[in-house]
């Protein structure tokens, strides 16, 4: 391992230390209804008792403000003080609301207003906020979901993502508020990675480094899942880079956190954790050989598991065997079931050739975030679904029921032209 990069440190709530020097911190999301108390509340303690350190939930509306709030009270008046983060899009009004209730808020200034300027100074007001209420954010901008001004002026490129944070990075340090972490997510392994080599170089240069969240936004499930997030994170932390990480997978959360567990002690003193064989030698292989086949300095692997190998040489975007998918993890704006639908496309689709599969859990952030998709499938709600090609949504409002053959139907029909 390379020296790890010296980052701020940053606090949030009473115990929860991020930042070089502290073990990285594993986190998760629940996929809960945030509306829905009592199973949110269930599925909170049952990550905490899995060693989640963070937990972060989502807060769709204004009214979620209020189930959040209650939320906590009853993890704290049971004993489970995991501090809570709140997943906040677009909405300043809601991210301003969810500070006195949460340690933390994860946020992309860029979409608080159309109007970047407008957007600037609701961040600054958020910043007061939250400097008053001691709270940590997390600056999340992933790829696919910059925004129209940041793409206008800073392009779609791994260092225009650096770029766009940046900006918001030196509001922070002019403000003199300093609880901050940084994400630069997206699903392309490749990008991903330079993403965040360039927000580090460009944050040392600055003087000031704030600790980075690391991961790979809709790797997708199974064995796939977890080898993207683990060759592009752990290529990461092999250079020191990456404070705090989720392994974001469309399964139950709890399941991201033995993967998270893996690379946390790998890289850093965190705890160990115990795997079965099996899980432990694809987490180990895709943990050994990413690092250098996405930086090409080999080509090929010695592994005999031709599988595996195939696995990981698509995860690093060097062989493509098999459809690339990208699939969000959901949460509690996902309005169908998500993981059942994902697992039937992947059966659908397997013998499709050079195409790149989306199936995300909402409308609302869906299509921004299957940046690199040639078809997506977006749930709309009320058992409708928008199919897209590329960007364009061309079939819209049709029944959860026939969405995925009207997908496979789609697929097949620009194939054979
Ligand atoms: S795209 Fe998926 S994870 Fe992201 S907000 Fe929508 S449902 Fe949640």
């Amino acid at each position: 391992m390379k020296e790890i990069l010296e980052t701020r440190t940053v606090r949030v709530g009473e115990n929860v230390l991020i930042g070089s020097g502290h073990p990285i911190v594993v986190q998760t999301m629940c996929n809960t209804h945030t509306s829905d108390i009592e199973a949110t509340v269930a599925q909170c303690k049952l990550l905490a008792a899995a060693g989640s350190q963070l937990i972060r939930i989502t807060v769709p509306a204004m009214a979620d403000v209020k189930h959040l709030e209650e939320i906590r009270s009853h993890l704290r008046a049971d004993g489970v003080n995991t501090p809570l983060v709140a997943d906040i899009h677009f909405s300043s009004e809601i991210a301003m609301a969810v500070v006195p209730v949460v340690e933390k808020i994860r946020i992309n200034p860029g979409n608080f207003h159309p109007d970047h300027e407008k957007a600037r100074a609701l961040f600054g007001q958020f910043l007061g906020l939250c400097k008053q209420y001691d709270r940590a954010i997390r600056i999340g901008l992933n790829h696919g979901s910059l925004g129209k001004y940041i793409v206008e002026k800073y392009g779609n490129t791994p260092e225009a993502m650096a770029l766009a944070a940046m900006e918001w990075v030196e509001m922070c340090i002019e403000a003199g508020f300093y609880n901050v972490v940084v994400s630069l997510k997206a699903s392309n392994t490749v990008v991903m990675v330079n993403a965040y080599r360039n927000l580090a170089r460009m944050m040392k240069e600055r003087g000031v480094v704030f600790p980075l969240h690391v991961g790979v936004t809709e790797a997708g499930n199974g064995d796939s899942g977890r080898i993207k997030s683990c060759v592009a994170i752990s290529t990461l932390l092999e250079e020191g880079i990456g404070n705090t990480i989720r392994v974001s997978l469309t399964e139950p959360p709890q399941n991201e956190l033995p993967v998270a567990q893996y690379l946390a002690h790998r890289y850093s003193s965190a705890p160990s954790v115990s795997l079965g064989e099996r899980e432990e030698t694809i987490l180990k292989a895709a943990c050994d050989y990413g690092a250098p086949l996405l930086n090409h300095e080999v080509d090929d692997i010695p592994l005999e598991d031709e599988y595996l190998k195939d696995e990981i040489l698509q995860a690093c975007r060097r062989k493509f065997y098999k459809p690339e998918y990208i699939a969000c993890p959901g949460c509690g704006r996902t309005l169908y079931n998500l993981e059942e639908t994902f697992n039937r496309v992947k059966a659908a689709t397997g013998e499709c050739k050079d195409v790149v599969i989306a199936v995300m859990g909402c409308i609302v952030n869906g299509p921004g975030e299957m940046a690199d998709a040639d078809y997506g499938y977006v749930g709309e709600g009320a058992g409708k679904v928008t199919l897209y090609r590329k960007k364009e949504p061309v079939l819209r409002h049709i029944p959860e029921n026939e969405a995925v053959d009207r997908l496979v139907e789609l697929i097949k029909t620009d194939q054979a032209k």
